[in-house]
């Protein structure tokens, strides 16, 4: 695909790079790149591949653009609310750049259609919001061996990683489905309107880097961002030979297991006390002897302000990863959350780690303010 004047001429930058040059450009012409979700991840992360000139961009987003959304979510403007997702964004980045391809898919990806409208594509960009699609799409990716740079967003954080199939670890490595449904949306706990636009703009470097194949992608790396602390952290990982998806007998091996494998109401994984039984072993622990459970509060801090039970600690799931090494070794831990989702989380994230005797209270403080005292305030 060799590049018309004006191609050369909108792309002069890359060209003078000898790690792009023309042949580099025309490989992103040549190359088809998906972006899972118009949103606040999607937007810049479209925008720059489409800038940069891959050829053929796909967007699903099955949703309408909303005024909320105006935000963070650069695609969109004030006029575009109340339109589908995939076509706005599409009108968007074909004004951005006419040299390229967008085709808009205004659909939900679901089991049943991802093979359809992910295979085919050199790297596919994930910028969902719903854990759940997160999974299917790293699942799809694993089955359909396609590349796939993942990103997540909470308040002030982010997170993000790329999977390339046979070089290294899955998502689903990392996060073993017990965590579905932990994490609120946006909608729910907030966001800064900028973050996505760190995350979605590291998104689009990978997926140009995996087109072109040149520099380090964030393989077996997941690398955290703190906009608050303005910190970067990487936290390096291996391939799971027990992972679901991609370990060495996986239990997922359709897009039908991995719909399966989703539901938000899976049983439990790790042992769990009711509400009056951490309360017995919060009493009893003084009195005869015994070592005092260490309470690790896994909620965000805004909550955790709002009410929690007294000696706790708080340590928010998405910080516990590197903060493992402030939980006690010697004394038992109880996880506790708001409704007993991200308990389990963290107790499968401390098992991994190599802490045994963890367990988390069931139903979490929703629980032990219906069944235990309840003055204490659950944000
Ligand atoms: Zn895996």
């Amino acid at each position: 695909m060799t590049l018309s004047p004006t191609e050369r001429a909108r792309y002069s930058r890359h060209l003078l790079l000898p790690e792009i040059g023309a042949a580099g450009q025309e490989r992103l012409k040549a190359a088809r790149v998906l972006v899972v979700g118009a949103g606040g991840l999607g937007s810049p992360a479209s925008l720059y591949l489409a800038a940069a000139g891959v050829g053929t961009l796909a967007i699903v987003d099955h949703d309408q653009v909303e005024l909320s959304n105006l935000q963070r979510q650069l695609l969109f403007d004030t006029a575009s609310v109340g339109a589908g997702k995939a076509l706005s964004a599409r009108a968007r980045l074909r004004s951005l750049n006419d040299e390229i391809d967008v085709v808009a898919h205004q659909v939900e990806l679901r089991a049943a259609n991802a093979r359809e409208l992910l295979a085919g594509h050199d790297c596919i960009i994930d910028g969902s919001d719903r854990l759940a699609t997160r999974y299917l799409v790293n699942d799809a990716c694993v089955l359909l061996r396609l590349p796939l740079v993942s990103a997540a967003i909470h308040r002030f954080e982010g997170q993000a990683m790329t999977y390339l199939p046979g070089q290294g670890p899955c998502y689903r490595c990392l996060f073993p489905e017990s965590a579905a449904g932990a994490a609120p949306s946006c909608a729910e706990a907030g966001v800064l309107g900028v973050l996505p636009g760190m995350l979605g703009a590291l998104q689009a470097t990978e997926a140009i880097k995996v087109v072109l194949g040149i520099g380090a992608p964030l393989v077996g790396r997941l690398l955290t961002y703190d906009a608050l602390a303005m910190e970067w952290h990487e936290f390096r990982f291996r391939r799971r030979s027990d992972c679901a998806v991609c370990g060495d007998a996986p239990t997922i091996r359709t897009l039908a297991d991995s719909a399966a494998s989703c539901a938000l109401d899976a049983a439990p994984l790790w042992p769990r006390v009711d509400a009056h039984e951490l309360q017995r072993r919060l009493g009893a622990a003084g009195a005869a002897g015994q070592a005092a459970p260490t309470v690790v509060d896994v909620r965000e801090a805004y909550e955790y302000e709002a009410g929690h039970l007294d000696g706790s600690v708080n340590i928010p799931l998405g910080q516990l990863a590197r903060r493992i090494g402030e939980l006690p070794a010697h004394s038992p831990l109880v996880f506790v959350c708001r409704s007993g989702r991200r308990s389990q989380s963290a107790c499968e994230l401390s098992a991994r780690a190599g802490i045994q005797s963890v367990v988390d209270l069931e139903g979490g403080l929703l629980a032990w303010a219906a069944a235990v005292d309840p003055s204490i305030k659950v944000a």
